[in-house]
């Protein structure tokens, strides 16, 4: 059969489809970024950013779930369990995108708050994170042969606080 091609014919060619669909793939991608920009909103497919608030925002890896708070799911690996709502992950440097492990102290919510309590919110970087526990009390902590849990209850912190003083990634100068 003699095959006349027009140029609608060739268009409709498995090659042609192949060579354009990456390049239409992307143009819509583009398009829907852009519509989404104009709507004030976040373009998808950015796998980390910073949030408005100056936090890092990723996927989570384990459940999916979209725009989560890195520093949180640093800690959850962590301490290898998902945190709960009442769990506050605090930066202890006070730089919100500094999510090195070294850099995170998980609390309660109202130790969080008791800990910024006086501070304005928006200068977190000038508050003392240790100010829950002072040098001494952490000496005694640091010698001390009572379970964790006794000590948390003592000196009304977290056990999170407690094991970080234990371990020595908090407190280093305190022998
Ligand atoms: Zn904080």
């Amino acid at each position: 059969m003699k095959y006349k091609t027009s140029k609608k014919e060739r268009e409709y060619s498995l090659a042609y489809y192949y060579e354009r669909r990456d390049q239409v793939l992307k143009e819509a991608k583009e398009e829907r970024a852009a519509k989404r920009v104009r709507e004030g909103k976040r373009p998808y497919g950015q796998p980390r950013y910073m949030d408005d608030h100056g936090y890092i925002i990723v996927r989570h890896p384990i459940t999916g779930k979209h725009q989560c708070r890195e520093h949180r799911i640093v800690m959850e690996s962590h301490i290898g369990r998902p945190l709960t709502k009442g769990e506050v992950v605090h930066h202890i440097n006070g730089i919100k995108d500094d999510n090195r492990i070294e850099n995170l102290l998980l609390m309660s919510a109202s130790e969080h708050s008791k800990l910024h309590a006086g501070n304005n919110k928006c200068r977190e970087g000038e508050d003392n994170p240790m100010a829950s526990l002072n040098a001494s009390q952490v000496r005694v902590i640091k010698h001390s042969r009572k379970i964790t849990k006794f000590l948390a209850n003592k000196y009304n912190v977290s056990v999170f606080v407690i094991r970080d003083i234990r371990s020595g990634r908090t407190w280093k100068h305190i022998k």
